[in-house]
């Protein structure tokens, strides 16, 4: 069962993605509050982009959180469709609850998430996963070593990177060169002597 911690802070995240979002109406309509949001995309959602929509179940959850007793109701308006614009979506209690329990796995799992969960699960050492590595004249971004720039504020605190430099407004900021040492796989003694020779 989810703890409670995990779930205050979804509640509050939520609560910003809601306000982030500056959805453009949440109306109360008899026991509904119905979620209106624009969309400016050329197409529609289809198959499960529409059945399974992270955004309405997002919506829906943080709903359900600052108005529980009303059942959401998500629309995306298509400015593009004049003659149809609506998509609707609902979801019942259970499949919300259910959603809820789902960020707080995701939540605790990226919360605990460090250099030892991710050496796990290199996927050169997965038969289904190693052509991610490289396909073709295809190779992954993160397997060789690059350079990389920093933008640190006044606290020391990295606010954002760069690969080309091409900070703006970096008036009070000071910009560092940063090294990627590059996939531990294919860039560590140690572990390229493990590697499979599949991908040499
Ligand atoms: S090169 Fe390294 S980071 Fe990239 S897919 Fe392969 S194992 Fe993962």
């Amino acid at each position: 069962m989810a703890g409670n911690i995990g779930a205050d802070k979804i509640h509050s995240r939520l609560k910003r993605y809601f306000d982030q979002r500056q959805l453009k109406i949440a109306l109360p309509i008899k026991k509904e509050m119905h979620i209106i949001d624009y969309k400016s995309s050329k197409y529609k959602f289809r198959g499960d982009e529409l059945e399974a929509n992270i955004q309405a179940m997002m919506y829906s959850l943080a709903s359900k959180k600052l108005w529980p007793k009303l059942k959401p109701i998500i629309k995306f308006l298509f400015l593009r469709f004049p003659k149809k614009p609506t998509q609707e979506l609902s979801f019942n209690d259970e499949q919300i609850k259910g959603f809820e329990y789902y960020l707080e796995h995701i939540n605790e799992y990226i919360n605990n998430f460090d250099e030892n969960s991710a050496k796990a699960n290199f996927a050169v050492d997965s038969q289904k996963n190693k052509w991610m590595c490289g396909i073709g004249s295809w190779v992954c971004p993160y397997k060789a070593p690059y350079d990389y720039y920093v933008k640190i504020n006044q606290s020391g605190e990295v606010i954002e990177t760069s690969l080309n430099n091409d900070f703006k407004n970096i008036d009070g900021f000071k910009i560092e060169t940063r090294k990627y040492e590059g996939c531990p796989k294919f860039n560590n003694k140690q572990e390229n002597s493990k590697k499979d020779s599949f991908l040499d």
